[in-house]
């Protein structure tokens, strides 16, 4: 058996399962302090025969193996959890633990298990609350220096878009232009209540078709899988895909870009995706990959 834990804001989804990324037993626990969630975690897990534990984390948060300081997070706004050692969490238990970001985790269970099986290169954004993407590549998850933070690139604003954008760091970052919360500063309400405003979804769509652009010359995906709950508004798809070909304009001459209903794709793990990926990472560790 194997553990899971997607780490998140306002919940955390703990799971036990088994190699081939099957959920045998889950539970969600509310996010308070380090102090009021660790215990309810390990109580989770108590008990169980559990190998390691994959856990896909908010971020930022120090991914090198070879650091004291693997598992810990760094300057998150979540501020309780600020200096937290997942690694040091876990260690009294004799579990291994295996650390991934959110996204990454998210990526990596659409790899294994959703719309990028059986590829190599694929990123996975989600846009939500946030936005973040996992980038794998070469057939592995890419870390780099810390982690890609790809949500916060910088995009030029729309003429007209005089919005003040929600990211407290960048005045016009994508997450800042284009979050769920992004949308709710720009027009004054949640964006399930605007779904009948073609004007939100067209603007919508022409940011997240600008950073795709970029992430397609930067990180040259395979395939582009599009999550979190702004996604579910399922009309972007088709905006999305027509606007990217448009800024791409010619330029990449590729299979893939020719089929732009296989290239940009919703993800099919219906929101396990991360916590799949996550059981993939405690798999991996303990060297249960083939
Ligand atoms: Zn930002």
């Amino acid at each position: 058996m194997y553990g899971a834990i997607e780490a998140g804001g306002t919940k955390m989804v703990v799971a036990a399962g088994d190699e081939n990324g099957n959920i045998l037993k889950t539970a969600r626990i509310p996010t308070g302090t380090p102090s009021e969630t660790i215990p309810k975690i390990l109580e989770f897990f108590e008990g169980q025969d559990i190998e390691a534990i994959g856990i896909g984390a908010f971020g930022p948060v120090c991914l090198d193996k070879d650091s004291a300081d693997y598992g810990r997070i760094g300057k998150s706004p979540k501020l309780p959890w600020v200096g937290f050692s997942w690694k040091e969490a876990f260690s009294g238990t004799g579990i291994t633990v295996a650390v991934d970001t959110d996204v990454n985790a998210a990526c990596l269970g659409e790899v294994m298990y959703g719309s990028g099986k059986g590829l190599s290169d694929v990123i996975y954004i989600t846009i939500g609350t946030g936005i973040g993407v996992g980038v794998y590549c070469s057939g592995e998850l890419l870390h780099g220096m810390l982690h890609p933070e790809a949500g916060h690139i910088l995009l030029p604003v729309r003429e007209g878009d005089d919005t003040k954008g929600s990211c407290p760091y960048h005045k016009n970052c994508f997450e800042g232009l284009a979050s769920g919360p992004a949308i709710k500063i720009r027009y004054g309400k949640e964006a399930f209540e605007l779904l009948e405003r073609e004007e939100v979804w067209e603007l919508e769509a022409d940011y997240i078709s600008k950073a795709l652009m970029q992430y397609i010359c930067c990180y040259s995906p395979k395939r582009i899988i599009l999550g979190g709950g702004v996604m579910n508004v399922e009309k972007l798809f088709p905006m999305i895909r027509e606007k990217t070909s448009g800024y791409l304009n010619g330029y990449l001459d590729t299979a893939e870009l020719k089929n732009m209903d296989n290239y940009i794709v919703p993800a099919l793990c219906n929101g396990d995706q991360g916590i799949k990926g996550a059981l993939f990472l405690a798999k991996n560790i303990t060297g249960g990959q083939s």
